[in-house]
């Protein structure tokens, strides 16, 4: 006869630190395997085979690995769909329960559905916990019962009910005992999932104090390192949000109202999944995007003759990383300025960022767009070049990443600023009039 064993499902939540859903496995069984699957519906969508997230999640498991393999248990890596995994899975041994973490996406919630649905045929329970945010879902609403959609409010009823029930974390680490014991099972590598070794490094996992100590006043400008570039982390969970969240309480408030807006906009997508593909706001989805296609290329090669933008986007090619403020202006400039449909850039970003996530990324491009929920106002149309001389006044940045900046060699701008705010000025106002 198979021996009982539980397993714990790895998904975005990558570590044995305060992780809130092995906590739980760990302290209702005796014996859980711990298991990560390399999702084919997602691997098989990525176009860039040096994608260096793949190459993320691989050393993050690894490390993993490492670290259990010295207790005389192991991580069982899949290669597969979820179902198919399952099914090798319940082969192999006699599972009581699956444990994982609360997924908020809607490609994550529909695959946790037909896991669901799969254990239950198979008289297994499943067993899923908050663990990527401090609140989620409906935990934060108005108190008529309806979901926020102006931030404000929003995270000051959050601040409240943290007050209410602090943070404290999980010490799954000290449960490590109760792993299965078995013979490790080999990572398997990247090539044999399709992929390579990827040029581009994540940023480190350790908390930046130095910089959260004075991250109010240095967060703007792009060439200094005055964020924390944690976000990849947040995204896998190398890192626990609720630690994060102590450090930010005695050290920043502002750094923990970012902290926050993350929340905010997985909340808003938890609420309004046709966000994927719609404008929050309906009456933008009216907009005559020019969708030039000329135009969309020279922006993502950052050669679109403004500074700000290029340095921007060659930052991201490069490094699969871009600047917060930079973010804004080159967003703001590739659907105001260029009037290309905020979608386009969305999945550009999706492609490149290290640390993209889809509520985050989708709220950021709808603000810039004025489509979202607190959106930006339509008429709010940054102008680069002032961007550029507020946030990098002596050009470190763009010099940086546009080493021919200055030269007869950096381009013409694509665009006349005065020309292109007139026509989204026009444009915009012709979709929002229809409406009313
Ligand atoms: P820090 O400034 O050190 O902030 C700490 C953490 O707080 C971040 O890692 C992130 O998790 C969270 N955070 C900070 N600012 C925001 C914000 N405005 N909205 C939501 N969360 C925030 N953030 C992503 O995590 N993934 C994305 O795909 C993403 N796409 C964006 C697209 C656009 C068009 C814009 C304008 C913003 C986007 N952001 C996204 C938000 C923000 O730019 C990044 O979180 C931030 O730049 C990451 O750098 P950092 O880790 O140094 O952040």
């Amino acid at each position: 006869m198979k021996a009982k064993i539980s397993i714990f499902w790895f998904r975005r939540d990558l570590r044995l630190i305060d992780n809130h859903g092995l906590f739980q496995a760990l302290i209702q069984s005796a014996s859980v395997l711990p298991i990560f699957i390399f999702d084919k519906h997602i691997l098989d969508k990525l176009d860039n085979k040096e994608d260096a997230r793949i190459n993320f999640i691989h050393k993050a498991l690894t490390d993993i690995q490492d670290q259990i393999t010295a207790l005389g248990s192991t991580l069982r890596v899949f290669h597969s769909t979820p179902l198919e995994a399952f099914k090798q899975l319940k082969e192999d041994l006699e599972i009581e329960t699956v444990f994982a973490n609360h997924d908020y996406e809607p490609y994550a919630q529909n695959r946790d559905l037909e896991i669901e649905q799969y254990c239950q045929q198979q008289g297994i329970a499943f067993k899923t916990y908050k663990d990527q945010v401090v609140f989620e879902r409906d935990q934060i609403v108005k108190d008529d019962g309806t979901p926020y959609s102006i931030f404000t409010p929003y995270s000051r009823k959050w601040k409240a009910a943290l007050t209410i029930s602090p943070v404290t974390p999980y010490k799954s680490e000290d449960l490590l005992s109760n792993l299965a014991e078995m013979a490790p099972f080999k990572i398997p590598s990247i090539e044999s999932l399709g992929f390579n070794e990827s040029l581009i490094s994540a940023p480190k996992r350790t908390i930046p104090l130095e910089i959260i100590n004075t991250y109010n006043v240095t967060r703007d400008f792009p060439a200094i390192k005055g964020t924390s570039r944690l976000g990849i982390h947040l995204r896998f969970g190398t890192l626990s949000i609720r630690k994060l969240v102590q450090v930010a309480l005695k050290k920043n408030e502002t750094f923990l109202n970012e902290l926050i807006w993350r929340e905010f906009y997985m909340m808003i997508l938890w609420h309004h999944p046709r966000i994927v593909d719609d404008a929050f706001k309906p009456a933008y989805d009216l907009i005559r995007w020019e969708n030039d296609e000329a135009q969309f290329t020279a922006w993502c090669e950052g050669k679109t003759g403004y500074p700000l933008v290029d340095a921007g986007m060659r930052e991201l090619n490069e490094t699969g990383y871009m600047h917060n403020r930079v973010r804004m202006v080159v967003a703001s400039f590739l659907t105001k300025h260029l009037l290309i449909d905020w979608r386009w850039g969305e999945a550009y970003f999706a492609e490149k960022l290290l640390d993209f996530e889809l509520a985050s990324n989708n709220g950021g491009w709808q603000w810039a767009a004025g489509s979202g929920c607190d959106a930006a106002p339509y008429f709010r149309v940054f102008n680069p070049e002032a961007q550029l001389k507020k946030f990098d006044n002596q050009n470190v940045y763009v010099k940086k990443w546009v080493p021919e900046f200055g030269t007869d060699q950096y381009p013409e701008p694509i665009i006349d600023h005065k020309f292109a705010r007139e026509r989204v000025l026009h444009r915009y106002k012709e979709a929002l009039t229809v409406t009313q």
